[in-house]
């Protein structure tokens, strides 16, 4: 299968939002979206976007998975950066047109869609650095994609960064294009250096998160990883690891935890990120400060593969849904 996030269903949706309300979603063409060269996402990045996942499922109908609490996170990005908040219920729909239309080009599971629904401030006014954007686009795209672990199940090497933050303080939970940004170069420097996969960024010691992923330590009986806080993204495969890990008899701590108490946890925990593309990837191996540090031997773990297990089970439909994650979508074409 092509790349990650490089093929596009042929349709999209599009919603704008003008004179101080929201006009109606429409299905249209995938094609570019005209825009002004002044439009405040240009100049001053008034962008947030979510990314989830729907299987197509044997009895030829497609789920969403966590459809609603993804649509409200993005409501809570839409509202940080001061952009026109999207209706629950209206953005909840646009995504599940866009799916009803394409289940024919979802590939069956581990594949799946991906969605990409996307805010842009279009406000076009140079001038509007410390104003907001009072004129957005709304868009949802659809990409169908392959299985994360085709490309080996390599487990991932870290640079524990304690001195740089990914985000800023305001913004770290917000899924904001500008996020990336800032991670980008130490990322692409880390990758030169030390050939590692990813950054931890653990900013006065404090371990957050890489650049696009929850990051957790999981033993035989406990999951340990960050408490919520607006320093890093919530993800939704987090939340779905600790809820599952929870039904399943591990210990579930929500804690600050330091660089130092990092380095000494790895001998006896696995570690791994979270998110919806990679789903729960193993973590081998740590840089700290030059220095080489193995996650217990090296390799991913069982209680790893576990987890990663009974969240997939959920989302092909191996499993009953015992959470009420799944959004059923009957195709419309
Ligand atoms: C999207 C994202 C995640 C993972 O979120 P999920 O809801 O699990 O996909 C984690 N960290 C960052 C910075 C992200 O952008």
């Amino acid at each position: 299968m092509a790349q990650f996030g490089t093929v596009f269903c042929d349709s999209f949706s599009v919603a704008r939002y003008a004179d101080g309300a929201w006009q109606p979603a429409k299905i249209t063409p995938l094609a570019p979206l005209p825009m002004h060269p002044a439009a405040h996402v240009f100049h001053y990045a008034s962008s947030c976007f979510e990314g989830f996942k729907a299987y197509r499922w044997n009895d030829g109908k497609a789920r969403i998975f966590r459809l609603h609490d993804h649509v409200a996170r993005m409501q809570r990005s839409a509202a940080s950066l001061r952009l026109p908040v999207p209706d629950a219920d209206s953005l909840a729909g646009m995504v599940i047109d866009v799916v009803a239309q394409h289940i024919g080009d979802i590939p069956a599971p581990p594949s799946s869609l991906y969605l990409r629904p996307t805010l842009i401030g279009t406000l076009e006014n140079i001038g509007a650095a410390a104003s907001p954007s009072t004129e957005a686009t709304l868009f949802v795209l659809a990409s169908p994609v392959g299985d994360y672990f085709d490309a080996g199940a390599r487990p991932l090497r870290l640079l524990v960064d304690d001195q740089r933050a990914r985000s800023t303080e305001q913004l770290g939970s917000t899924k904001t294009g500008g996020n990336y940004a800032a991670a980008l170069g130490p990322t692409l420097e880390a990758k030169a250096k030390y050939g590692v996969d990813q950054v931890l960024f653990c900013p006065n010691g404090d371990v957050q998160e890489t650049g696009a992923a929850n990051f957790l330590l999981i033993s035989d009986d406990e999951i340990i990883t960050k408490a919520l806080d607006t320093s890093f993204l919530h993800g939704m495969t987090r939340d779905s690891i600790l809820r599952l890990g929870n039904d399943l008899g591990y210990t579930i701590t929500e804690r600050h935890f330091t660089v130092d108490e990092l380095l000494q946890l790895v001998a006896t925990h696995e570690a791994a990120l979270s998110g919806t593309a990679a789903c729960l990837a193993p973590v081998g191996g740590l840089v700290y400060r030059g220095e080489e540090f193995k996650v217990r031997d090296g390799e991913s773990g069982p209680n790893t593969a576990k987890l990663r297990q009974a969240l997939q089970d959920i989302q092909y439909g191996s499993a009953p849904d015992t959470h009420n994650w799944l959004t059923e979508v009957t195709a419309s074409r």
